[in-house]
């Protein structure tokens, strides 16, 4: 099927992209890499009476260390965050990248359209919760910042309204005492996930757990983050006493009815094992201090 008839904007300054937004009176659509609205424009699930392509706009392709925070602009690619120095300072970042999609359907992705696209199943979203991102929404009444872990209001749902671009986002950079991990399971490389997990993890300079935070995806109606700090601390990051402590956590995180895929209690059992999993190596990541991705 094609397309249902569109205008087309291609501003050159942000402002007049938001100005589009705000003339197309709830009817716009922002495109960025087109990886996702392009598919749904053509089975014709959305009709937006404008698209507002953000490509040529001046300043939003910044990949970028500003003090202690990576920014990354609208209209950075996937794969650029992938490869670019810069994004070393964010190892989750790095550890995720390569469970999205396929290599080509990254070289057009942004991380904000994965964001502003907000599948429950995705990974970009669950790396901005559990890093505490935050995000720069443009409107007509300027910025505003949001935390990613109050972005998402429900799947394909967020904080975003009609005439909003995401024209940022910034990461914290990880200090040396810091450790993470992910990891998902998908029916087929480049799925989305029937479960996944993000993991972090600090330690003190006695080694003890300061801080450990864990973000479940494709298990709920958005990513859904939990502060396991007692729980790491007590356990010592062992991952058997990890899988069993888990329990709970995981009964109350995995919010779905099952679907043709994965029932809920199969879910469960993957996000379990999942989380202790990268909870562990993400302790173990944290106590060697290396922020390392690699092991
Ligand atoms: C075969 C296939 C497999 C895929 N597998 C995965 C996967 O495993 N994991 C995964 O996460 N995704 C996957 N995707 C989805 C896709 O890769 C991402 O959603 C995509 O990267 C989104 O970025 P984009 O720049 O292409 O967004 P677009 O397609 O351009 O836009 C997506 C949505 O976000 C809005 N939007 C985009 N940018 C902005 C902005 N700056 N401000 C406001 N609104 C904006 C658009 O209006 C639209 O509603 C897959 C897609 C395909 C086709």
């Amino acid at each position: 099927m094609k397309a249902a008839p569109f205008a087309y904007a291609r501003p050159a300054a942000l402002s007049d992209a938001v100005a589009e937004l705000v003339d197309a009176d709830g009817g716009g659509k922002v495109i960025a890499g087109g990886q996702s609205l392009v598919p749904v424009l053509a089975m014709r699930l959305a009709r937006p009476t404008t698209l507002v392509d953000i490509n040529a706009v001046t300043g939003l392709d910044a990949l970028r260390t500003v003090g202690d925070r990576l920014e990354v602009g609208a209209t950075v690619r996937q794969r650029r965050v992938e490869h670019a120095p810069e994004s070393a300072q964010v190892p989750l970042l790095r550890l995720a990248l390569p469970w999205v999609g396929h290599r080509e359907l990254r070289s057009r992705g942004t991380v904000c359209g994965s964001l502003a696209h907000a599948d429950p199943a995705a990974e970009l979203p669950a790396v901005a919760c559990c890093l505490d991102a935050e995000l720069t929404l443009t409107g007509p009444e300027g910025e505003r910042p949001v935390r990613a872990r109050e972005f998402f209001d429900g799947a394909m749902t967020t904080a975003l309204r009609p005439e909003d671009v995401l024209s940022a986002i910034s990461f914290p950079v990880a200090g040396a005492r810091e450790g993470f991990g992910f990891a998902e399971i998908a029916r087929r490389h480049g799925d989305f996930a029937l479960a996944g997990a993000a993991a972090h993890v600090r330690v003190d300079d006695d080694g003890g757990v300061s801080a450990a935070t864990m973000t479940a995806f494709g298990v709920s109606d958005r990513p859904v983050t939990r502060d396991l700090t007692s729980l790491v601390r007590t356990t010592g990051g062992d991952q058997a006493e990890l899988a069993g402590a888990l329990d709970e956590v995981v009964r109350e995180v995995v919010d779905t009815d099952g679907d043709a895929h994965a029932s809920n209690g199969y879910r469960r059992r993957l996000l379990r094992a999942l989380a202790a999993r990268e909870l562990a190596k993400a302790h173990r990541r944290a106590v060697r201090g290396t922020a390392e991705v690699e092991s």
